[in-house]
């Protein structure tokens, strides 16, 4: 039984660099016919919303995940209270006084013994009457997790063997002053919950696997296998962010950029898999294996989205196209399937379908006004088909002499209003002769 999370905290909009871990969890699912949960971290009640949350699913949806079940960690404070209860009593979970600026100094004067600014842990030896004394102070306390300060060894699922010395670590802050959870304890408690048999996420949380794997343990839990893949970053070679707003998923949507070729780019970049276009995520999922994924920086090219779009665009089936041409008034799979290779982005359609549907702005060259003339005169009768244009300039060759670029351009120029577009010979059945008519002098 395979159970999988992504578990993306609403803070923000989702950029490419967050829906590679939400499609890499996905093909992992798929692939071994495993659960798919989508977990909301939304302990940090000063910085998500609800609004975000809604955003995310929405987001997801559009990339074409739908995940098996939705939950969300502000609906479970009661579990996490529960482990942190367990972890005072055990002694792993400890209350700290120190303000900000108090920490600063201790790390200061470790730099100047050229000691590593690790927390001294001074408050493990605090006396009841210690603390009696700060709390009355009016201080509250922060909670620390005493870590083992040992190796801990993993075999990542992407990266190999790993190993995690928590003795060159602070022991980390799990629960604020006032109360609230970083990320890192409910993570681990719903993880366990949840029955997550694999963590995979991006390899800036290495480290904090090596803590949490102290918690797994310290909770009795099963430690899950983890999987770290590399990250993506920009064009320039930064990490996405969340705050910089652009580029972000939904902005992408608007600008109209096909989810197929926004899911490949986020998940592919930086692998062995080609990008290319596939015609379903299963298929992709099928075809990836973590040992596929690169151990170097993913960089994600601004133009290789833009000719994958297109490519997406020339391979999509009538089928995946046809609501959203009627929904802008087209219809017909013969048009679609003639049109298609000359779109970068789906709404270009709408420009090229005046091809068939008109109208049009012809343009012609005086110098081909008599030419065209004669050639409205020997148009062929209907019906037409696909050798319909063949005969009409194989006729007008003969009247005429012209031949290649002076026969067929003021042609296509009057059809189409265009140097270039799709084979005139497919076109000129779907315009028809009275179309056709009018177009020509
Ligand atoms: N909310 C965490 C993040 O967005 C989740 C990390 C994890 O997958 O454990 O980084």
């Amino acid at each position: 039984m395979t159970v999988v999370r992504w578990a993306p905290s609403p803070t923000g909009r989702i950029h490419l660099g967050n829906a590679r871990p939400a499609l890499l969890n996905w093909f992992y699912a798929r692939r071994h016919g495993g659960t798919y949960i989508l977990r909301m971290d939304d302990t940090d009640h000063a910085r998500s919303t609800r609004e975000f949350a809604d955003g995310i699913e929405r987001d997801l949806a559009w990339l074409g995940i739908t995940p098996d079940l939705l939950v969300r960690q502000s609906d479970r404070t009661a579990l996490h209270d529960a482990a942190r209860t367990r972890l005072i009593a055990a002694g792993r979970l400890y209350p700290c006084y120190e303000t900000e600026e108090e920490l600063d100094r201790k790390r200061a004067r470790a730099r100047l013994l050229n000691k590593p600014p690790i927390y001294d842990r001074s408050a493990l030896s605090l006396t009841a009457e210690d603390r009696a004394r700060l709390e009355a102070e009016g201080r509250k306390p922060h909670w620390r997790f005493r870590l083992d300060g040992r190796p801990v060894h993993f075999e990542d699922l992407i990266k190999g063997p790993q190993t995690v010395n928590t003795a060159s670590m602070s022991d980390p802050v799990l629960v604020r002053e006032d109360g609230s959870y970083l990320y890192t304890l409910p993570s681990v408690v719903d993880d366990i919950d949840l029955g997550i048999t694999h963590v995979i996420r991006g390899e800036d949380h290495v480290s904090n696997t090596g803590t949490q794997i102290e918690i797994f343990e310290a909770l009795g839990g099963a430690v899950p296998t983890f999987g770290h893949h590399n990250l993506l970053t920009d064009a320039e070679g930064q990490g996405f962010s969340k705050r910089l707003g652009s580029q972000s998923i939904s902005d992408f949507r608007d600008q109209g950029y096909e989810p197929m070729a926004i899911a490949i780019m986020a998940s592919l970049t930086g692998t062995s898999l080609p990008i290319e276009t596939y015609e379903t995520l299963d298929e992709i999922a099928n075809r990836l294996d973590f040992s596929m994924v690169s151990h170097g920086a993913a960089r994600f090219d601004p133009a290789e989205l833009d000719s994958l779009n297109a490519r997406v665009l020339h391979a999509l089936p009538y089928e995946g196209a046809a609501a959203r041409l009627s929904a802008m008034g087209l219809e017909g799979e013969a048009m679609w399937l003639l049109l298609r290779d000359n779109l970068r982005k789906f709404a270009d359609i709408a420009e090229w379908a005046k091809l068939v549907t008109g109208p049009i702005e012809p343009v012609m060259a005086d110098e081909d006004r008599d030419f065209l003339a004669l050639a409205k005169a020997m148009l062929p009768p209907e019906p037409w088909d696909e050798t319909t244009w063949s005969q009409w300039t194989d006729a007008l060759k003969s009247a005429t002499g012209r031949k290649g670029k002076a026969l067929f351009l003021p042609l296509r120029l009057a059809l189409t209003g265009r140097h270039d577009g799709p084979e005139l010979k497919s076109l000129l059945p779907l315009v028809g002769r009275k179309a056709c008519l009018d177009r020509l002098p």
